[in-house]
């Protein structure tokens, strides 16, 4: 783990960028300009497709990522317009192997594991997940990325 002055905004543009030019799919980035966290920046990124991700196989619309601060903490926000998750289900859906037995997923693939791996990698940066979703609707995640960040601290007080 290596924690660097991330530029928020500037990751999560670039990564739409990638994401459009791999995938042909839309994704409109709002937010303001330039939103500074304390993270680490590969690991985000890593965090960050593995929403994206869930977003176009799981939805035929375009992607919004917004990326904004609330008082002292960052968020970046992926939004999609797709089949949602059912209430009864969203509690399972971060489980290791585990997807939504539903037609429209198993046309998708994929082996159940995206959503396990990015609470690892979410832990282990100190980034906090939020899913929220409606079946038929859409799904919105949020990675929060605390300033007082538990990691930064501890490794502050590693001196030698
Ligand atoms: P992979 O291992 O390739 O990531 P996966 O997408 O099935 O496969 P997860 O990312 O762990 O695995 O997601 C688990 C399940 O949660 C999915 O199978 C799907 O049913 C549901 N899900 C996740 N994200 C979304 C989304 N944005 N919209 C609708 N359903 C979703």
């Amino acid at each position: 783990i290596r924690l660097d002055n991330v530029n928020l905004t500037e990751l999560t543009i670039g990564s739409a960028k990638a994401f459009r030019n791999a995938y042909g799919k839309e994704i409109r980035v709002n937010g303001q300009p330039e939103v500074f966290g304390y993270s680490d920046e590969s690991k985000l990124k890593q965090l960050l497709f593995i929403f994206l991700d869930n977003a176009q196989k799981y939805s035929d619309d375009d992607i919004v990522v917004e990326v904004g601060a609330l008082s002292d903490d960052r968020f970046i926000r992926i939004i999609d317009r797709g089949i949602g998750i059912a209430k009864d289900k969203l509690p399972y859906v971060f489980d290791r192997f585990y997807r939504v037995d539903e037609a429209r997923t198993r046309q998708a693939g994929g082996a159940g594991l995206g959503l396990s791996l990015a609470v690892e990698i979410a832990e282990a940066i100190g980034v906090r997940i939020e899913l929220d979703s409606v079946e038929g609707e859409g799904t919105t995640a949020e990675l929060w990325i605390p300033e007082g960040n538990v990691i930064m601290r501890d490794s502050h007080r590693i001196l030698i």
